[in-house]
């Protein structure tokens, strides 16, 4: 990149614009039940809350405290099932992908599963008739993780509405933000209303926090634009990278203290304004998409994760599986410190972050790490301009071809 201090966000996120500070009457409830064509949404503080209000309701109701979680997701949701009081049972990923392995959902589903989590990571839309299947056969509910796929569809239906309750994360980096939010949706009108007890009750209006995520919104509107990341995002980034600590560069460096709080409405009202703005930029990083992966698929020895026929996700980014983790780390030493979008998702499957090592010291998730250890993400933001996609997709093809 020949401008020093332009930086390509990591994830196509929705910029906000000026327009979206000023007062309307837009009620973010109602336009995302619209968007999402449910009869009402919940907002929470973010999706770690919206999952703890979802959870915390179903435990209220039943004697089953195991909640099987993918070996490979963000930390945040194995703290938002210790947070209720839950034990989270890790289900290792299917071989060179982030989805549920059926045979080991099998496995680790019983009388005392709770609920099951499929999870839409980073727009790609998960597997839900075997998961579902699987999870009623044990008389469990199923909780779509649908935190980075607000707007995609599975067989016709919004992600995260087909399962008994889903949530959706409105934090930054994950395509409409109001910097710390998230939603929660439900199926039956009666989990629905004990939905709304739960959060009452749990998370309670709080006014420091809601002035320092306004501020953070302010911020993110002043510098989500790729002269503004370089300084917010990307100085920051360099300087971990350069120690050496991964774990915080991706910001996997996750606290078991879930905050839980009411979203004021100026943030919400801010909220509402951009998701009119919503689905165009999705049609738009589609379109980007399907060209660019198309180019993606022609390097051989690497492959993008899709979507199969029916299903219909959204692009943040691009998830690569490289064909070794020594051709995945040489491909990062070229391009992670450059501003290009480059970077990972989790750095590990959860049994190797060492503060949930004791959470999970039985667990053997063989496919979960290999896929940690070979995966990189490419940013689908429309800031990654022609010329520097098609660099990075040179130095992929010459890491594979090295490997
Ligand atoms: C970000 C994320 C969450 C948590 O959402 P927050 O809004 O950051 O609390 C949960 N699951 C997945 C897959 C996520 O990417």
């Amino acid at each position: 990149m020949t401008d020093g201090m332009r930086e390509v966000s990591p994830t196509a996120g929705l910029p906000l614009a000026w327009r979206d500070l000023l007062p309307s009457s837009a009620s973010l409830e109602h336009n995302l039940a619209a968007f999402l064509s449910q009869p009402e949404t919940q907002i929470e503080c973010s999706g770690t809350a919206a999952l703890v209000v979802a959870l915390a309701t179903l435990k209220r109701t039943s004697h089953r405290r195991s909640v099987v979680i993918p070996a490979y997701t963000c930390p945040l949701v194995a703290f938002a099932v210790a947070h209720c009081g839950l034990k989270p049972v890790l289900c290792d990923t299917r071989s060179n992908h982030f989805d549920l392995c059926p045979e080991s959902l099998a496995t680790v589903c019983g009388e005392d599963t709770l609920a099951v989590i499929p999870t839409h990571l980073g727009g790609r839309v998960a597997d839900l008739a075997a998961a579902t299947a699987i999870a009623k056969n044990v008389g469990a509910s199923v909780v779509e993780d649908a935190a980075q796929s607000l707007g995609a569809s599975w067989q016709g239906q919004p992600v995260g509405s087909i399962g008994d309750m889903g949530f959706y994360s409105l934090g930054v980096g994950k395509g409409l933000t109001i910097y710390g939010g998230g939603v929660v949706v439900a199926r039956d009108e009666d989990l629905r209303r004990q939905l709304r007890a739960t959060s009452a009750e749990i998370a309670p209006y709080r006014l420091a926090w809601e002035v320092r995520r306004l501020l953070e919104l302010l911020g993110y509107f002043a510098l989500y634009r790729p002269a503004g990341l370089g300084l917010a995002y990307g100085l920051p980034l360099r300087r971990k990278l350069k120690k050496g600590k991964l774990i915080e560069a991706v910001g996997d460096d996750c606290s078991p203290d879930i905050p839980l709080h009411r979203v004021g409405a100026w943030r919400k009202m801010i909220g509402a304004s951009a998701l009119e703005r919503l689905p165009a930029f999705l049609d738009a990083t589609a379109a980007q998409a399907m060209y660019r992966k198309h180019q993606l698929d022609q390097i051989s020895g690497i492959s993008v994760m899709h979507d199969v026929a029916g299903n219909i996700g959204t692009w943040p980014f691009f998830q690569v599986l490289m064909p070794t983790q020594q051709a995945r780390d040489q491909a990062l030493a070229h391009l992670w410190h450059k501003g290009l979008g480059i970077g990972r998702l989790y750095i590990h499957a959860l049994p190797d972050y060492q503060y949930l090592a004791s959470m999970f010291s039985n667990s053997v998730t063989p496919n979960a790490r290999d896929f940690a250890a070979r995966m990189l993400t490419i940013s689908n933001s429309p800031w990654l301009d022609e010329d520097d996609f098609m660099h990075i997709c040179s130095v992929l093809e010459e890491q594979s071809l090295l490997s």
